[in-house]
């Protein structure tokens, strides 16, 4: 994580976030404010495959508000069957 946060919307609740570029730009590492979310880290394909899905927003929102704190983050990606993919990692992983 070497880029500076960007003062950003949260993707999943559109509270205050940051986000931090990862993966050349692929990814964005989301730090949500709102005490009921958290952190996830999602790349834009996936973003813009899920933007208009309430139900996958949910599921993610209390996955991220999960592991809050925790050394562990959702990682949203699109995997090589196509369909978005969410895996639980270590932050060290990332
Ligand atoms: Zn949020």
């Amino acid at each position: 994580m070497s880029s500076n946060a960007i003062n950003t919307k949260c993707w999943i609740c559109a509270e205050r976030a940051t986000f931090i570029e990862m993966d050349h730009a692929n990814r964005k590492y989301y730090q949500c404010s709102a005490p009921d979310c958290g952190d996830f880290d999602i790349s834009w394909r996936a973003e813009e495959s899920k933007s208009d899905s309430h139900t996958f927003k949910e599921h993610l929102k209390s996955l991220a508000n999960k592991h809050r704190g925790s050394d562990k983050v959702p990682l949203v990606t699109i995997g090589s069957d196509q369909n978005v993919k969410i895996e639980v990692i270590n932050k060290t992983a990332l």
